[in-house]
């Protein structure tokens, strides 16, 4: 008996798409993120995507828990793969679904049948099967209309299928369908979020951070290389560029008014991460901002921010909570590291009293003291380059 990994076009989240291009990058996706754990061959079939093992000491649990963060998956099975007979069926069955079937209480057996020359049909397998799992198990009952587990025998072209319930996919859109958009990250909560649900709509992540030596210190850093790693979990790897905004922090603050610090700093960031973004090609920018969190995110401040934006600047979060964000951020596990105390640039100069109702012709006012494009051309310039790996 060989255990399998099974994922049907049911289960994949296409709609309008170029269904085989969509497999084509998902498929690419599966290989590149199981890279490591042994060999394995990855075959479509009768709508029909397989996961095959080719040595014993390919490491099952972590493909599944791997493949649980691959967009594109809306679910997905472990299965008995068993020469096509009833006997082959009936005696791998119990073996392999035993430690399931040990804690439950009701089951049925579904069966399907593509192969019609199959000699038995497709309720005749059922009853057998479970027959034979109730012989196997007698704590068991077989409920139809609620089982705590539908065993699936499932008779294809050279192989049967033994499999318990679906396991839970990621949802989404393969990362690559949708294109490469900047993502602009901070180490707060609600960045790494935003870039998340971006990924899972199918679009490549690059990121942009804004750092400030010394007023930020090196473990700002490395907590965004973190969780940017756990982001690549599920978006593949991404590219970050580490912006030097020490120079831009400090001439704002000494030659701004105080209430406009923020505001005049994000537009730095806008500015620069144009630049960045079409340099490397990407074709929308995506910050994790949130209506009303705070001064700079109100939407007379947003609409400042973006009048300098030379592209569709994506928030995904616009409408969320902050309970809503944090609860997303445990679930991706970026909770954790987002709340390690560590200064952002972004709280190194505060005004104490910003100013939450800005017009534009204020800001630009402001900004008239600084030389605004040899300051944004000198930090993209000095943007260093590191590759994040899904780890
Ligand atoms: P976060 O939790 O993502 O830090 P926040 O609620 O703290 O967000 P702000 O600090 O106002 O909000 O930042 C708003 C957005 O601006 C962030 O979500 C992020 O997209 C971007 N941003 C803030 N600081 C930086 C930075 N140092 N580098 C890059 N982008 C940043
Ligand atoms: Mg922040």
């Amino acid at each position: 008996m060989q255990e399998i990994i099974l994922i049907k076009n049911g289960e994949l989240a296409l709609k309008g798409l170029n269904r085989s291009s969509f497999e084509s990058v998902l498929v690419k996706n599966i290989k590149r993120r199981m890279h490591g754990l042994g060999k394995f061959v990855i075959t479509r079939s009768q709508s029909t995507l397989t996961i095959e093992p080719q040595d014993d000491s390919f490491d099952m649990e972590e493909a599944v828990d791997r493949l649980s963060r691959v967009f594109g998956i809306a679910g997905f099975e472990r299965a008995a793969a068993v020469e096509k007979s009833m006997d082959a069926i009936l005696s791998a069955a119990p073996e392999y679904l035993r430690d399931v079937l040990s804690g439950l209480h009701t089951f049925k057996v579904e069966a399907k049948r593509s192969d019609k020359t199959f000699p038995l049909t497709s309720p005749q397998i059922s009853a057998e099967a479970g027959g034979k799992l109730l012989e196997a198990f007698p704590h068991l009952r077989v409920d139809v209309h609620h089982p705590d587990i539908i065993v699936m025998v499932e008779v294809r072209e050279h192989f049967a299928y033994i499999h318990g319930n679906q396991i839970k996919g990621a949802g989404g859109m393969p990362v690559g369908t949708g294109g490469k958009a900047a993502l602009l990250v901070s180490g707060g909560i609600d960045s790494p979020v935003a870039g998340w649900m971006m990924a899972k709509r199918g679009i490549v992540l690059d990121a942009i951070h804004f750092a400030s030596p010394p007023f930020t210190s090196p473990q700002a850093e490395w907590k965004v290389h973190d969780l940017l790693r756990q982001v690549a979990k599920y978006s593949g790897d991404i590219a970050l560029y580490t912006v030097p905004f020490t120079e831009i922090q400090e001439q704002i603050r000494d030659n701004c008014p105080e209430e406009l610090f923020t505001l005049v700093m994000r537009r730095f960031m806008m500015r620069i991460s144009n630049v960045i973004a079409k340099r490397e090609k990407c074709a929308a920018l995506i910050t994790g901002e949130s209506v009303g969190q705070v001064a700079s995110q109100t939407i007379l401040s947003l609409g400042c921010t973006d009048a300098v934006a030379e592209m569709p600047v994506f928030r995904p979060l616009i409408g969320m909570d902050k309970e809503e964000i944090i609860e997303r951020a445990r679930k991706i596990e970026t909770f954790e590291i987002s709340i390690r105390p560590y200064e952002d640039c972004c709280t190194v100069f505060t005004p104490r009293h910003p100013r939450t109702r800005p017009n534009l012709e204020l800001l630009e006012k402001a900004e008239e003291a600084l030389p605004v494009e040899e300051l944004v051309e000198r930090a993209a310039q000095g943007a260093r380059f590191e590759l994040i790996r899904n780890a």
